[in-house]
C-alpha cells in the first residue's frame, strides 16, 4: 500500500499542472455541437480551463467570445459574451490559455464602461493604460494590513453609528425603493478632494436610471474621479454577471500601481478605491438564469451551489494593504434588494455574512420620513470604529445606545399618560436626536460639521427647541459657527477632538446662536 503524503500529493499536482501547461500552450480547436439561449455546447476541448476565454469563429470569420463554465468528460458548457446569432453548429471553437481581462487605467476616469471595458457614452475611444484579469485571487493576509483609516460617506446616520473604514466591506440593504443607491451616490460624491477613486457598478438595471446616476454624478462634479461600469437589465445574463467582477479589476489596478503607472511598494504608495456593486442580487439572478441554462443542478431557491462563492471571492478583493505593497485599499459597499424586508432569504444571508457589516434600510421608516432610513437597531460596523476620528467617537460613542433605549422607551410608554420627567425627558431627547439623524440627498456633511451637531445634540441644546426645527436647527447653526467661531472650529479639527477648553468655547457659542434662533412656533 502506498502511503498517501503531502510531498506525494505535491508530486501528483505538479504532473497535473505540468500536463496542463502543454495544454495550455498548444491552441486547441473544438467545434459547436448545440447553440441556444446564448449559451454553446463544445466538443473536443479536453485541455479547457474553468473560466477560460474561448473563442468561436461564426459566420465570415466573425469572432464572438465565450466563457467556459461547464468542463464536462466529454463536452464544454460555454456561455457566449457576444453576438450569439453569429454561431451556428459545427463552427470552431479556440482555447486562448487565458482568463478575460479588461482595460484599466487613469484614461478611464470619467468614463462609462460596459463589462469588457468598452465605452458607452459617446465618448470615443480609451487609451487604457494596462489590462486587468477580471478574476483575481484575493491578497493574502500577510499582504494586508488592520482597516484603519475612514471612509468618509459624508451621510451623518452612518459616519457617526456605522463607520467605514478604507478596506472594509459594508453591505447596504433594503427592500426596493429604500433609498439604498442613493447612499452609494452621496458617498462616491464625497469623496471629492478625498484621494479616492469610485467605481460605480450598475448591474441588471434600467438603462434611464444608469443615465440619471451619471447625470447626478456629474452635476456635483464627481465624474472626475468615477469610472461606471453598467449592465442594464437589457444586457445578457453573462455580462450582468462579470459586471461587478469588472468593476473590481478595473479598481485593482489603481491599487496595485501607483499614480505613475508601476507597480506600488512602499516607495510607491498606491491608492485608495470605493466601488460600489448596485446590485449583487440582480448578480445572483443572471448568474442562476445562466447556470440553469447551462442544466447545472439547482440549489436553495434554484441558485446554483456555487453563489455563495462567487460573492465571497468578489468581495475578498476589498483589501488594505501593508505599506510593504503601497497602502492602497479597496472599499467595498455590495448592495442587496430584499423582499418584503426578509433578511433570512439565501442571497441576503450570504452576503451579510460575507460582509464587514451592513446598512440597513427599513421602508417603513423611509415611509415615516425618516430619510436615509437607516435602522440603527440592525446595522452595525465590525471594524469602522477603528477608523473613527476621536472627536467623532467621544460623541457618538453613547449614540447608539441612547438612540435604542429611546425606542424600547417609546414602544413602552406609547399607551401610558401620565410620565416622570425623567421619562418625559429622555422621550424627549430621543425625539431630537433621531430628528438630527435627518439628511436631503447630496448634502453630505464634513466630519467636523457631524461632530459638532451630535455634540450640540448630546449635550442637550436641542431639547428645548421644537422637534420640527431640528434639522434647520443643526444646519444654521453650523453655518453660524463657520461664519464667525471658524478659529474654533480650527482647533477642533487640529486636534481632531474636543478638548476641556474648546468644548466650553462651542458651548459658549451654541448658546450665543440660540439666542437669535427663531422657532417656527
Ligand atoms: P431601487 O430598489 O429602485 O434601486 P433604491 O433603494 O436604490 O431603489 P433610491 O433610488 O436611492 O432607492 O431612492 C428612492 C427614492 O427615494 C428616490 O426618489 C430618492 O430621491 C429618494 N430618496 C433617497 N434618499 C433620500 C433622502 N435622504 N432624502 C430624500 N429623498 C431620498
Ligand atoms: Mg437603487
Amino acid at each position: 500500500m502506498t502511503e498517501i503524503t503531502a510531498q506525494s500529493i505535491d508530486e501528483t499536482l505538479r504532473k497535473q499542472l505540468e500536463n496542463l501547461e502543454v495544454g495550455v500552450d498548444s491552441r486547441e480547436v473544438g467545434t459547436v455541437i448545440q447553440v441556444g439561449d446564448g449559451i454553446a455546447r463544445v466538443d473536443g476541448l479536453k485541455g479547457a480551463m474553468a473560466g477560460e476565454l474561448l473563442e468561436f469563429v461564426g459566420e465570415g470569420g466573425k469572432t464572438v467570445y465565450g466563457l467556459a463554465q461547464n468542463l464536462e468528460e466529454d463536452e464544454v458548457g460555454a456561455v457566449l459574451l457576444g453576438d450569439v446569432t453569429a454561431i451556428k453548429e459545427n463552427d470552431q471553437v479556440h482555447t486562448t490559455g487565458r482568463i478575460m481581462e479588461v482595460p484599466s487605467g487613469k484614461a478611464m476616469l470619467g468614463r462609462v464602461v460596459n463589462p469588457l471595458g468598452m465605452p458607452i457614452d459617446g465618448k470615443g475611444p480609451i487609451e487604457a493604460e494596462g489590462m486587468r484579469p477580471v478574476e483575481f485571487k484575493a491578497p493574502g493576509v500577510i499582504s494586508r494590513k488592520p482597516v484603519h483609516e475612514p471612509m468618509q460617506t459624508g451621510v451623518l446616520a452612518i459616519d457617526a453609528m456605522v463607520p467605514i473604514g478604507r478596506g472594509q466591506r459594508e453591505l447596504i440593504i433594503g427592500d426596493r425603493q429604500t433609498g439604498k443607491t442613493a447612499i452609494a451616490i452621496d458617498a462616491i460624491i464625497n469623496q471629492k478632494g478625498k484621494d479616492m477613486i469610485c467605481i460605480y457598478v450598475a448591474v441588471g438595471q434600467k438603462a434611464a436610471t444608469v443615465a440619471g446616476v451619471v447625470e447626478n454624478l456629474e452635476r456635483f462634479g464627481a465624474m472626475d474621479y468615477t469610472i461606471v461600469v453598467s449592465a442594464t437589465a437589457a444586457d445578457s445574463a453573462p455580462l450582468q454577471y462579470i459586471a461587478p467582477m469588472a468593476g473590481a479589476a478595473i479598481g485593482e489596478y489603481f491599487i496595485y500601481n501607483g499614480e505613475d503607472g508601476k507597480p506600488a511598494g512602499p516607495e510607491n504608495p498606491g491608492r485608495h478605491v470605493l466601488v460600489v456593486y448596485d446590485d449583487l442580487s440582480k448578480q445572483a439572478v443572471a448568474y442562476r438564469q445562466m447556470s440553469l441554462t447551462l442544466r447545472r443542478p439547482p440549489g436553495r431557491e434554484a441558485y446554483p451551489g456555487d453563489i455563495f462563492y462567487l460573492h465571497s471571492r468578489l468581495l475578498e478583493r476589498a483589501v488594505k494593504m501593508s505599506d510593504e505593497y503601497g497602502r492602497g485599499s479597496m472599499t467595498a459597499l455590495p448592495i442587496i434588494e430584499t423582499q418584503a424586508g426578509d433578511v433570512s432569504a439565501y442571497i441576503p444571508t450570504n452576503v451579510i455574512s460575507i460582509t464587514d457589516g451592513q446598512i440597513y434600510l427599513s421602508t417603513d421608516q423611509f415611509f415615516q420620513g425618516q430619510r436615509p432610513a437607516v435602522n440603527v437597531g440592525l446595522s452595525v460596523s465590525r471594524v469602522g470604529g477603528s477608523a473613527q476620528t476621536k472627536a467623532m467617537k467621544s460623541v457618538a460613542g453613547t449614540l447608539r445606545l441612547d438612540l435604542a433605549a429611546y425606542r424600547e422607551l417609546q414602544a413602552f410608554t406609547q399607551f401610558g399618560s401620565d410620565l416622570d420627567k425623567a421619562t418625559q425627558d429622555q422621550l424627549n431627547r430621543g425625539a431630537h436626536m433621531t430628528e438630527l439623524l435627518k439628511q436631503g440627498r447630496y448634502v453630505p456633511m464634513s466630519f467636523m460639521d457631524q461632530s459638532i451637531a451630535i455634540y450640540a445634540g448630546g449635550q442637550g441644546f436641542l431639547d428645548d427647541i421644537p422637534v420640527g426645527d431640528t434639522v434647520r436647527f443643526r444646519s444654521e447653526m453650523l453655518e453660524y459657527l463657520h461664519a464667525s467661531k471658524s478659529e474654533l472650529i480650527d482647533d477642533i479639527e487640529k486636534e481632531k477632538k474636543f478638548t476641556d477648553e474648546t468644548k466650553a468655547g462651542l458651548n459658549a457659542a451654541i448658546e450665543a446662536f440660540k439666542t437669535q434662533f427663531a422657532p417656527s412656533v
